[in-house]
């Protein structure tokens, strides 16, 4: 073989040894171009520079190769370094309303309610005529409602749910309606623009305020503890009447009076009453034969009283510091 065939032949073979980066492969390499120093030697003397400065090429070649792969394989070893601690990544959870939101359901699933769930942009006539809220009402005024498009407007409350079901089912039945109210209200310490709220509604032949009773003292117990009494106090709401605003006995206390439930005992969860005639005849129900009651709770209240969360609006800063603690 010539010795250019020779040089060509060993550098081809030098560059496709990737282990040419440990010392006795390259030892070994560097060993056949010492040797082919020797055919040296035997050329004519015009040819010995030229053949010398190639074979000079490659044995710099062979160290280049060799220094570079034990170079990489160096790096692979850091790379693959499997006793190194690995990057921790939290796993994430959900936001402590849909988990307040899926336990308020669940009790009432258990007392068997269906979920029915209704656009967040309603009609003005869902959302207040049929529902009985009068023209004059405070609430219609557009500074206390964010109207789309009139008659468009962001629901206020779930009650149009209520309307919708009427409207589609046939008493008897029963259902909660879970979802997203707007109010133009600035946030504060409880007030944010956009909250949670679940409605229940029951309809049928003998609906009465005992069943209501019993329903939401059993809600109360599986929320807030067996121990837990409740108070009904008389109020007003356009679409119920009899009205009721409903208070648990203070679950941080004992009922013996704390700064939680402002020295009373007692702590405001929800406003309930038994479903107004007009809001039967607005769904073309028979007010003289059917009855229900109906109730509705802020979901983030609830989660801020069972947790003594004191600021509504920790829930929206998105601070995992907050919401680690659910
Ligand atoms: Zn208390």
């Amino acid at each position: 073989m010539e010795l250019q065939e020779k040089i060509d032949e060993l550098r081809r073979r030098a560059q496709a040894t990737p282990a040419i980066g440990e010392p006795a492969i390259r030892n070994r390499l560097l060993e056949e171009v010492r040797r082919l120093f020797q055919d040296l030697a035997k050329l004519p003397k015009e040819q010995k520079g030229e053949f010398g400065k190639r074979l000079n090429a490659l044995k710099a070649e062979v160290e280049e190769l060799s220094t570079r792969a034990a170079g990489e394989r160096q790096v692979a070893e850091v790379r693959f370094e499997d006793t190194l601690p690995g990057t921790p990544r939290e796993l994430g959870r959900r936001h402590p309303i849909y988990r307040a939101w899926d336990e308020i359901a669940r009790v009432f699933l258990k007392l068997g309610f269906e979920v029915e769930y209704g656009p967040e942009i309603e009609t003005e006539e869902n959302n207040f005529q049929s529902l009985n809220i009068p023209l004059e009402h405070p609430s219609r005024d557009a500074f206390d409602t964010f109207y789309v498009r009139a008659p468009h407007l962001l629901r206020s409350h779930t009650s149009p749910v209520q309307i919708r079901a009427m409207r589609r089912r046939r008493p008897p039945f029963r259902i909660i309606a879970p979802g997203k109210v707007f109010r133009p209200d600035d946030a504060d310490a409880s007030h944010l623009p956009s909250f949670h709220q679940v409605e229940g509604l029951m309809v049928g032949e003998d609906v009465s305020f005992a069943q209501l009773k019993g329903v939401l003292l059993l809600f109360a117990r599986e929320m807030f503890g067996p121990d837990t009494r409740v108070r009904f106090r008389p109020s007003f709401f356009p679409f119920t009447e009899p009205s009721a605003e409903v208070d648990i006995s203070c679950f941080l206390c004992g009922a013996k009076g704390c700064p939680a439930c402002k020295g009373s005992g007692w702590m405001e969860i929800l406003g309930s009453g038994m479903v107004h005639p007009k809001v039967f005849e607005a769904v073309g129900y028979d007010p003289e034969k059917v009855t229900g009651f109906a109730f509705g709770m802020g979901v983030e209240r609830i989660c801020m009283l069972r947790h003594n969360v004191r600021d509504i609006r920790w829930f929206v800063e998105n601070n995992f510091r907050f919401l680690r603690q659910f």
